[in-house]
């Protein structure tokens, strides 16, 4: 099956009690056992395990091409689940522009818990290969990277991780669907359910997808029943509901995002844009190479740095100032005024999630509020 019926029946069946064909939410947190004690239906407590997640999850590993997922209640409680699954001692080597909420959670929770973190520019395969150690156990790749879309080749870092014995793991909550990670090499992905899965800036989630079922994902899952960082399951229906139609979201998201790109690159007020999708960007060629579109993120950096940055973003009238991705609206930001993000993000930056309106309302929009 192609893609786009893959997303439409994946994790899929006509509920059997009484033919629905809209996926039940299944809210009941216990299941009746029956006179021997067994489970008939395989079904326990709500924490362990729900058929509406069960439905879900399913169709996040058969959409990612991989043998088994395990769904959360956000996307850093899935890639806590992941951090979780080494032991105190362990070596992990992430890039040093990952998601901000990531380096707070390795930085503030996960060091103190006793694992060792090197930050690296995973775009330079020789700063990545120096910083192996022998307890290095896992690599986490993020690419395009936020807020400057930088490309890392997911082939050159899996053929690095697998050689020092450890696990690739890629957060590919930016380019699902044009981003095959299983298929460059990649062990597990993560992603944020809460972005283009959900899609309608409605829900919270996250999910970890085995490309095979190794003793680590394991663990993984071991940690999401019993730690019990499980999403509900009304918000498993709402991120069943949005990915039905991601294969078709996700290509009008990266035609918008090139026009909008291509558009920008030429302004005079625009001393910068950042999308993978332009021959100009440093990382096109990988990301010819291992993306299929370019997605629907990108940035620019505005002549004139901070004010002139936060003027822009104050004159638009369809881009909503909000932070977050992936959703049917298109949202901007000033990235360097968020609690948190790294100090090199440059002042005069404003990062777009491209929604699914017309690209010519939202050239419009930009150009006006660019005059
Ligand atoms: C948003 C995001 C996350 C975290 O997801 P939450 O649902 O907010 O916890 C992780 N990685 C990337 C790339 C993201 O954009």
């Amino acid at each position: 099956m192609r893609i786009e019926t893959l997303a439409v029946h994946a994790g899929h069946a006509i509920d059997a009690a009484t033919g629905a064909v809209a996926t039940p939410i299944h809210l009941s947190t216990t299941f009746e056992r029956d006179a021997e004690g067994g489970y008939p239906h395989g079904y326990v407590y709500g924490r362990s395990a729900n058929p509406t997640r069960h439905a879900l999850e399913e169709g996040l590993a058969a959409l990612e091409g991989g043998e088994d997922a395990a769904a959360f209640g956000s996307g850093l409680a899935a890639s806590s689940a992941v951090l979780q699954a080494l032991a105190p001692g362990d070596h992990v080597i992430a890039p040093t522009d990952v998601y901000h909420g990531m380096t707070k959670l390795l930085r503030e929770v996960f060091v103190r818990w006793g694992l060792d973190v090197s930050f690296v520019d995973m775009t330079k395969l020789d700063e990545i290969k120096q910083a192996v150690q022998p307890r290095t156990k896992l690599f986490w790749v993020e690419t395009p990277s936020n807020p400057l879309l930088k490309i890392t080749d997911i082939v050159r870092v899996a053929e690095v991780a697998h050689a020092a014995g450890a696990v690739c793991v890629c957060d590919n909550t930016w380019a699902p669907i044009v981003q095959r990670p299983f298929d460059l090499g990649a062990d597990l992905v993560v992603h944020a359910t809460t972005k283009y899965f959900g899609g309608h800036s409605d829900v919270t989630g996250g999910v970890v997808i085995a490309r095979t079922k190794t003793d680590f994902f394991e663990r993984v899952r071991e940690i999401q029943t019993t730690g019990g960082a499980v999403p509900s399951p009304f918000d498993c229906w709402l991120i069943l509901r949005g990915m039905r139609s991601l294969p078709w979201r996700i290509r009008a998201h990266s035609e918008n995002a090139f026009k909008v790109a291509t558009w920008l690159a030429d302004h005079q007020r625009v001393e910068a844009v950042h999308y993978p999708g332009l021959d100009s960007h440093a990382g096109h060629e990988i990301a010819a190479r291992q993306m299929s579109a370019f997605s629907g993120m990108l940035s620019f950096e505005v002549r004139g740095g901070r004010e002139a940055a936060l003027s822009v973003a104050a004159k638009t009238e369809i881009f909503i100032r909000a932070t977050s991705l992936g959703g049917v609206e298109s949202l901007i930001e000033h990235r360097a005024s968020i609690k948190g993000e790294d100090p090199r993000t440059p002042q005069g930056l404003l990062r777009l999630s491209i929604g699914l309106e017309h690209p010519d309302d939202l050239i419009e929009d930009l150009a006006e509020a660019l005059e």
